[in-house]
């Protein structure tokens, strides 16, 4: 777990974050910046730097399960949701500790810009 990396220190609990959902490997918590009625991200507890760099798949399995748990917690399931990885420069990614966005409880537009 790198000392540096803010998603590493809130799995160690050393930054509060709202925790919405956790599972033996992941963890969800709000996006402190959220782009719609639900943003919460999902992170595995283990470091990764980005989705190029998961070495187990069943890593992203537990991820993909618990943004699908966090969709039924917060009620998006039904009406639809984004599970959106941004992953490097052009992907737009800014916290290199890979993270899934949950986004919903609004149309979501397609495409992205
Ligand atoms: P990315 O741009 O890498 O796909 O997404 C990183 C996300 O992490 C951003 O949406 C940003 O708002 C969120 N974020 C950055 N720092 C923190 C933090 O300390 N706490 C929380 N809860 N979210 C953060
Ligand atoms: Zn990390």
């Amino acid at each position: 777990m790198p000392d540096d990396c803010i998603f590493c220190r809130i799995v160690r609990g050393g930054i509060p974050a709202k925790i919405v959902a956790e599972s033996a490997t992941c963890i969800a918590f709000r996006d402190v910046h959220p782009e719609a009625p639900v943003h919460v991200l999902v992170i595995p507890r283990e470091h990764f730097a980005s989705l190029n760099d998961v070495t187990n798949s069943q890593v992203m399995a537990d991820m993909m399960q618990l943004a699908v748990d966090v969709a039924r917690k917060e009620s998006i399931a039904a009406s639809g949701y984004r599970v959106v990885l941004n992953t490097n420069a052009d992907g737009g990614q800014t916290v290199f500790h890979v993270h899934a966005h949950v986004l919903g409880g609004r149309h979501m537009k397609w495409p992205p810009g």
